[in-house]
Formats: C-alpha cells, structure tokens, sequence
C-alpha cells in the first residue's frame, strides 16, 4: 500500500523495518514543557516523535491530551509530576493512532480515558494506525471507558473545555478537537499539522480529504485572532496558520476534483503535479503524491 510507506518515510522513528533502531530512538526522546496559560501546558517530544500534548492542571486535577508511545510514558509522567503532583484524572484521545493514544495503557490504571466511539473500536481491532496492526491483544487498561458519539463539555479546573467532533470523517474517523475555551487554547489532534507537508488521510478507516478541509472550516468559525492552536504534530500555530492550512487543502482538493472531472487518472495527475504556488508546502510529512492519492480516492467516498 503506497500510503503506508510513505507514512514510514514520515515518521523515521517508528520504521517497522527497523525496530530495535525505533526503540534506540524513544529511548532518547524527551519531553519539553512549555506554559501556555497559568494552566494550560504543552507538552512536546524532542526530537519531533508523538504527537503534541496538552496538560490542563490546577484544583480539580490533571487533564491530558493525547498520551505518546509506551516507551515514552514514564517520561510523560515525570514531566507532568513536574507541573503538578498527583495522578492523572483524565487523558483524551484526539484519535486511535500509536502516536497519540499509544500510551493509554500506561494511563489506564489511574485516569479515566476518554475519546470518540470509533477510538475504543480501532484499538479494540489492534490497528496502530491504517491496516497497520500491533501484535497481540492490547490491555484493558489502553481502551477507553467513556466514549461518545458527538461532542462532550468538561468543566475543569476553572473553565469549560469542549470536546468536539466535528461530523465528517477526516483524518480517521474519529477525531476530536479539544478547545480550552477560558484559556483559548485549542489542540486540534492530526486534523491539523503545522509542519512542511501536506496532512495525512487515513483511508483505512474511512477518512476523508474533504471531510478534514470541512471540519478546519468549522473550527475556524469557533476561535479567534488570540486563540493558541497545537496542531497534532508541529510549532504552536495561530488562526492566520489554520487559515492557510485550510485553503491549500481547500484549493488542492479543488484542484484533483477538477481535473479527476476532466478524466484525468490519478497517475497523470501526480506526474502533472499542483500548480506551483503549493510548492511552499513542501514534502516532509505527506508528499504531494501521497496526498493528491488521498485526495483522489477521497473524492469517491
Ligand atoms: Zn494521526
């Protein structure tokens, strides 16, 4: 499958044909914390592994967003402990990949996991993202214990935080969004990276290009000029960025419409090429063939 290598290319930490090497690396992942609020904290892998977190911390306790990768846990952990003493009451899974709730089981024992239904469903299969799926079975610890359908509001810590999923299949099909409306700091999981590279659309489980550029509309509607984003992998970004983001895959997804209408193959669309303004966008993440696939194949579902 085309998508899947180039999803091992991206992320060159967790290569499957190089797993001793993988593990070599989480070992020398660390964690970097950065105050955003006075209880908002992001939490970053270095050199760039998992997805972002976010950690909201004060009198009612510890709220995470997203967990990383077993190996990277206990690391986690400390740099929590560092922000606040005390167990962890709640982790929410942005989505079901290996990347950002591949640490649940670490978290199980002490937290209430929560996330979309499909979530619970993904890792329940064993997928770690796509048809890429783990060896053996995964604890019960690692799945989540209250899961939903649409969207749920927590009032924590002072402020309310939403907890949003936007209706359309995206980057998998169950993605949320996690908006600390009093703090004004959103984590958008992979519906947003802020890195050279087109986003990832997980095919596999019924994502979709079009649903993603959709979703990012929605959240654009609901933030303002002053709102933090962490996107799921990358520097904090800014609505201008969102923005931008949005309108290349907008104006891409147009573009591989109008030229699937015209009765062009995907193959020939990949040799043409994007117009050569989203030559900015760069290849690190997703290539632009990859997502010009992603896109193509989207257009049918
Ligand atoms: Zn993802």
């Amino acid at each position: 499958m085309r998508v899947a290598v180039w999803m091992v290319g991206a992320w060159l930490a967790v290569d499957a044909v190089s797993a001793t090497a993988a593990e070599q690396d989480l070992a020398a992942v660390e964690i970097r914390t950065t105050p955003l609020t006075e209880r908002i904290y992001l939490l970053v892998t270095d050199p760039p592994t998992a997805g972002n977190l976010a950690v909201s911390a004060g009198e009612d306790g510890i709220m995470l967003v997203d967990d990383t990768m077993m190996p990277i846990t206990p690391r986690v952990k400390a740099a929590i402990a560092e922000i606040q003493e005390g167990e962890v009451a709640f982790v929410i899974n942005t989505h079901f990949h290996f990347d950002h709730a591949g640490g649940n089981a670490a978290f199980g024992e002490e937290a209430t996991i929560v996330a979309h239904s499909t979530v619970r469903k993904r890792l329940m299969e064993g997928r770690e993202w796509g048809v890429v799926f783990i060896e053996g079975e995964r604890p019960a610890a690692a799945l989540p214990v209250l899961t939903f359908d649409e969207s749920v509001t927590f009032h924590w810590n002072g402020e309310t935080v939403d907890v949003i999923h936007f209706p359309d299949p995206s980057h998998t099909d169950g993605d949320l969004v996690v908006f600390f409306r009093d703090s004004n700091v959103v984590h958008t999981g992979d519906q947003y990276i802020n890195r050279n590279g087109f986003p990832f659309i997980d095919l596999d489980v019924g994502g979709t290009a079009q649903g993603l550029r959709d979703n990012m509309a929605k959240l654009l509607e609901i933030i303002d000029d002053e709102t933090t984003i962490i996107p799921g992998h990358g520097p904090l970004a800014s609505k201008a960025d969102l923005q931008w983001f949005h309108d290349v895959v907008a104006e891409t997804i147009a573009y591989v419409e109008g030229e699937k209408r015209a009765g062009k193959t995907v193959e020939q669309i990949q040799e043409a090429g994007l117009p050569e303004a989203y030559e900015e966008v760069g290849s690190g993440f997703i290539p632009e063939a990859a997502w010009i696939q992603a896109v193509y194949t989207s257009l049918d579902m």
